[in-house]
């Protein structure tokens, strides 16, 4: 009789990344072991529940849910210790200590959900936070780059784009037509800015699409609703004027972005701005002249959206590259979890 082949074939390993996630005690314990002594900083762009948005806007940019914002806030106050932007920069200059497990809340751009939606939860919890804004939109109508496709790809009846020389993009269904939009915005960061912003420009036209002059009323903020957000223990800081992606602009450029945005913020609020946010905050997205410039321009630390949380080591010797972790409406507690612990590549493999 022929033996039975009784091989086996094994079942492929996944890790069990959400259960042991949930579990309280591991949480505990794995953040006695790792954040103790180093800086976790936490970023949001938007936080607002789909029943708020309209197709306006670029809903990718929305970091969490209210409830997720709320159960997000919650679980940090049971690990972590929230800290404001001036203990920050008070132990750098020496002054006090930071306490142990010291965690940093901060919001990019300037989102009017930020105020009407984000605030009201921090303050049940007492937690300060930051917001970085770019002032050219609290001072103008026109939208951020993102924002202006967003509306052109969600109003168009048409279903295939040319730019020459760049790409092409078709779609058929939805979720084509968000995937081929996503497609374009990571050909455009590419482009030098001037030729990135100049072919956004001509998106309505190309997409035969016409945006009314109030289509992004009421989604940033105004400059009495900046005023109230620092009031409320939610301080300002610098992300530019008009959100160029600083190593693709002359350094002259970045200067004045830089500069004119710190005077106008500066002008409104009536004190210094001290902390800067890179736009996009990727790897290539700032460099040592970059740092050197916000330095001699009086900002004492800068982020940037590099994952992980940073050593206290880290922060002394360099305070111009602080990691963020970037939030998503997409994480799970367990993810928000993972990403605070600084599992960031293990979530990669495994999310
Ligand atoms: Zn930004």
């Amino acid at each position: 009789m022929k033996a039975m082949n009784t091989s086996v074939k094994k079942a492929p390993f996944i890790f069990p990344l959400e259960q042991v996630l949930r579990n309280g005690k591991f949480f505990a314990a794995a953040i006695q072991q790792v954040c103790r002594n180093r800086l976790t900083v936490i970023n949001y762009h938007r936080v607002i529940d789909s029943e708020n948005l309209n197709t306006n806007s670029d809903h990718s940019l929305v970091s969490a849910s209210t409830i997720q914002f709320a159960e997000q806030m919650e679980f940090i106050g049971r690990y972590f210790n929230v800290i404001g932007i001036e203990q920050l920069l008070n132990w750098l200059s020496g002054d006090t200590e930071l306490p142990e497990y010291p965690l940093l809340i901060t919001f990019d751009d300037g989102y009017l959900d930020n105020y009407q939606f984000a605030l009201p939860i921090l303050q049940q919890h007492n937690f300060p936070a930051i917001l970085f804004i770019a002032s050219d939109c609290i001072d103008s109508t026109r939208p951020f780059y993102w924002d202006l496709m967003a509306y052109c790809f969600n109003h168009t009846q048409k279903n295939q784009l040319i730019i020459p020389l760049l790409n092409s993009y078709q779609w058929h269904t939805e979720e084509q037509r968000n995937l081929q939009k996503r497609q374009l915005q990571i050909d455009l960061k590419k482009l030098p800015e001037t030729e990135k912003l100049n072919i956004v420009e001509q998106l309505p036209d190309m997409l035969d699409v016409a945006v009314p002059e109030d289509a992004f009323s009421s989604l940033y903020l105004d400059w009495d609703q900046v005023r109230a957000l620092n009031n409320a223990d939610v301080a300002i800081g610098g992300h530019t004027k008009s959100h160029p992606i600083l190593s693709r602009v002359s350094l002259g450029q970045a200067r004045s972005e830089v500069v004119d945005s710190k005077t106008r913020i500066e002008e409104e609020l009536g004190e210094p701005l001290r902390a800067f946010a890179y736009p996009n905050g990727q790897q290539n997205d700032f460099n040592k002249d970059l740092e050197a410039l916000l330095q001699d321009v009086g900002f004492e630390v800068a982020f940037s959206l590099i994952p992980g949380p940073t050593s206290f080591n880290e922060v002394w010797e360099n305070p111009y590259a602080i990691r963020r972790l970037y939030m998503n409406q997409k994480d799970s507690l367990a993810r928000f979890s993972a990403k605070l612990l600084g599992l960031s590549r293990l979530l990669y493999q495994f999310g």
